[in-house]
């Protein structure tokens, strides 16, 4: 027996609860979201000392499974699964890149971009999907019945559903909106040996397809209503602090779609809090593509209604959600840290990834939102000069090359030029090459 325990709990009634090894996604007597809960007095009856301790012996280090970002934490997180079911491919511990010089710019020097694309498949989704994936085959090795695990995507989490399926030696099945994703995301699950169905919807109308398929078969649904997957991205904030040697920034900024990963942030900060590791807690914000902005809309309200949206078309591919299905998550941890968001339209976050673009990163047009709500709040003097802050870069530029090339090839419409940058066609001729070097730079 693992010594530490953890359970299924209805977000809106702690009184229901449910065995962890159960298959289900929603609390039966409410039809409510299910959150992972932790026997906290249990892991309390060893220090913060020793948590913090145990968390930097392990990080970044080759013992498998523990130099993980996630599986160094793996008895705050999912204490339960056996060391020979985890499926993990070494994710988490991404740089948290000082933007000294964008910072500069701003005015705000105490700033970073945790750069939780350079992982396995490319985004933040591998932190949830390692856990996931481990559980499923930790569920099968106890005997239960599973024969594939499914998701609706906007290409991010097929992405890495596929990989750790693969590595798994499980099958996969992901539901993608036609024409909606990019060809980097389209190619992934297709090279994972994915089965791949392409169709005529939106992500939500995918989303609807794969909660009925899962329904009727035995077929594991691994989109971020799984509450597993939220125990896996909560290590970011715990991440976070370790690399700030347990200091708490002012500000977190992230992009938000579903808002599992917003819920998930925020559950690693109430934890680490509780378990004395951190004495306060940051502000957070969500930044919402204006095409997808239900949960801007309802910030608008304080919070009073909420009401879905159509998402439009957006470049931030990823967040183009207009029907969250983490919303009431997302709105009772944005309350607790006294949260805002913020929104960003189509020019301002190709504006804001290409500027930021010039001071060395490759970020993707989700990071673009993020950053557009970052310059915002400092225009509106909410967040100071002097404050520390950190913005969730979630994928890597490399998954968005079209919307990058498009972009600096001025072939996105209604969208401005103001750091694009082409190439320039010369002649192979030294004097002309000369001519035109000593024009641009020299
Ligand atoms: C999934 C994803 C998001 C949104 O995360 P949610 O949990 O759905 O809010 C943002 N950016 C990228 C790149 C993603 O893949």
């Amino acid at each position: 027996m693992h010594k530490y325990s953890c359970w299924f709990q209805s977000i809106e009634n702690p009184d229901y609860k449910y065995n962890i090894d159960e298959v289900i996604y929603r609390c039966p007597k409410t039809g409510s979201l299910l959150e992972v809960e932790h026997d906290l007095d249990e892991l309390k009856k060893e220090t913060p000392k020793y948590w913090k301790n145990l968390f930097d012996l392990r990080y970044r280090k080759q013992s498998w499974p523990y130099g993980s970002g996630v599986w160094g934490k793996k008895e705050w997180v999912v204490p339960f699964i056996e060391d020979k079911n985890i499926v993990s491919m070494y994710e988490g511990g991404t740089n948290l890149f000082w933007a000294d010089k964008y910072g500069k710019q701003v005015g705000v020097e105490d700033l970073w971009i945790k750069m939780c694309g350079n992982s396995h498949t490319g985004s933040f989704k591998d932190l949830g999907m390692t856990v996931l994936v481990s559980a499923v085959k930790q569920l099968i090795s106890n005997g239960k019945e599973i024969r594939a695990l499914a998701c609706a995507s906007t290409g991010d989490t097929s992405a890495a559903l596929s990989a750790y399926c693969a590595s798994a030696g499980l099958k996969s099945i992901v539901f993608l909106p036609k024409n909606k994703v990019s060809i980097a995301q389209l190619v992934q699950p297709l090279a994972n040996g994915a089965t791949v169905v392409s169709l005529d919807t939106d992500f939500d109308g995918c989303m609807k397809i794969v909660q009925e398929v899962c329904r009727r078969q035995q077929i594991y649904l691994a989109n971020s209503i799984n509450s597993l997957r939220i125990e896996g991205q909560k290590t970011i904030s715990i991440e976070l602090c370790q690399q700030f040697d347990w200091q708490i920034p002012d500000w977190v900024i992230i992009p938000g779609g579903n808002l599992g990963n917003i819920s998930a942030l925020g559950k690693g900060f109430l934890m680490l809090k509780e378990m004395g590791l951190i004495s306060k807690l940051p502000r957070l914000v969500c930044a919402q593509a204006e095409n997808a902005n239900p949960l801007y809309q309802s910030f608008l309200n304080d919070f009073e209604i909420f009401n879905p949206v159509l998402a439009k078309t957006t470049l931030a591919n990823a967040i183009q959600i207009g029907d969250p299905v983490s919303v009431n998550k997302a709105i009772k941890i944005l309350k607790v840290f006294d949260g805002i968001v913020e929104q960003a339209n189509e020019d301002e976050l190709a504006t804001a990834s290409a500027k930021v673009d010039l001071t060395g990163t490759f970020n993707c047009p989700h990071t673009g939102v993020a950053i557009t709500a970052f310059e915002k709040l400092v225009k509106k003097n909410i967040i100071k000069k002097s404050d520390k802050v950190v913005i969730i870069s979630t994928a890597h530029g490399l998954k968005f090359v079209d919307f990058k090339i498009n972009y600096h090839l001025e072939q996105l419409q209604g969208i401005s030029n103001q750091f694009s940058n082409h190439p320039i066609e010369v002649e192979a001729d030294p004097d002309k090459v000369m001519k035109v070097l000593e024009d641009n730079i020299l």
